[in-house]
């Protein structure tokens, strides 16, 4: 029986303490265990009906009892850690999950940061080993602490989904720049709802979700991809659709390719750090289903 099987089944709003409590939660635990010994978990003890009428899709009643419960995921110990399922891309130690185009990027004290050009001798991206598709990411970043320069080339970097859409990494605090082009941005097509930036030397994060697009098999758009995502807890862009690969002063346009690819970190010869780097790849349930044109 699983964690969500143990649920117990009283109604909501119903009142129990001490002892009583003690006494229904063993007696119910105790009739478990022997419905599981005899093997017969009847349906009528499971929570919900089977009397309501049918939700749309033609699949389920609502608060239907054979519903299958969600997975348990453990979230972590701490705000910001990775949950259990999450595949780990940087936990402060090691860049194994990563490969530099050129120089490996320096680890110190649970941070990497990016080698300076003279160092790389050219454009150096940290690219993931494993290739992603539609997947939730938590990263933090640290822009460069004394500041250094304005602009585009402030604190530069980003996070490349699929090595292709770009949402911007800069220093946002007191540095102006062109608004598409900001922190939170997705790079030149929409800015952040709001600039939510901290300032350099600061540790900032990002929690986003990141949609794939999908195309049909002669390569056309079937959907675009969408992006979601919370820069220091605030909302910056909101299931917001990308107009197509990243490209500087251009407009943007999709290229079909494979359903996954490695996330990409850029590098844009200034030394932003990153720490706590992991994502969760999503099943298709995931991704988001607007109703039909009859509301069904
Ligand atoms: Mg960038």
């Amino acid at each position: 029986m699983t964690a969500m099987g143990m649920k117990p089944i009283g109604r909501k709003g119903m009142g129990m303490r001490g002892t009583s409590m003690k006494t229904c939660l063993m007696a119910s635990v105790a009739t478990a265990m022997t419905l599981m010994a005899t093997g017969s978990v009847a349906a009528q003890e499971k929570p919900g009906f089977k009397d309501t009428p049918m939700l749309p899709g033609g699949q389920w009643r609502v608060h239907d009892a054979d519903r299958p419960a969600p997975v348990v995921v453990a979230p972590a110990a701490t705000p910001g850690g990775p949950p259990a399922d999450a595949v780990v891309l940087f936990d402060g130690r090691s860049l194994d999950s990563w490969k530099p185009d050129r120089i490996a990027w320096p680890i110190a004290d649970g941070a990497v940061t990016i080698p300076s050009r003279a160092k790389s001798g050219g454009e150096n991206n940290l690219v993931s080993k494993q290739s992603f598709g539609d997947v939730q990411m938590h990263l933090e970043f640290r822009s460069p602490n004394p500041p250094t320069k304005t602009s585009q080339d402030r604190g530069n970097s980003g996070i490349w989904f699929m090595q292709r859409y770009e949402l911007q990494i800069l220093d946002g605090s007191q540095n102006p720049t062109y608004a598409d082009g900001t922190v939170g941005a997705v790079y030149g097509w929409k800015p952040p709802l709001v600039n939510a930036s901290r300032r350099p030397g600061e540790w900032q994060t990002y929690d986003i979700v990141f949609e794939r697009p999908r195309f049909a098999a002669d390569g056309s758009l079937v959907r675009p991809a969408y992006v979601t995502a919370l820069l220091n807890g605030v909302l910056v862009q909101n299931h917001q659709a990308m107009l197509g690969t990243t490209i500087w002063r251009q407009v943007a346009s999709y290229k079909a390719h494979a359903d996954a690819a490695p996330i990409q970190l850029q590098d844009h010869d200034s030394p932003v750090s990153f720490r706590n780097i992991w994502v969760r790849p999503l099943p298709e349930a995931a991704i988001a289903q607007d109703l039909k044109k009859d509301g069904k």
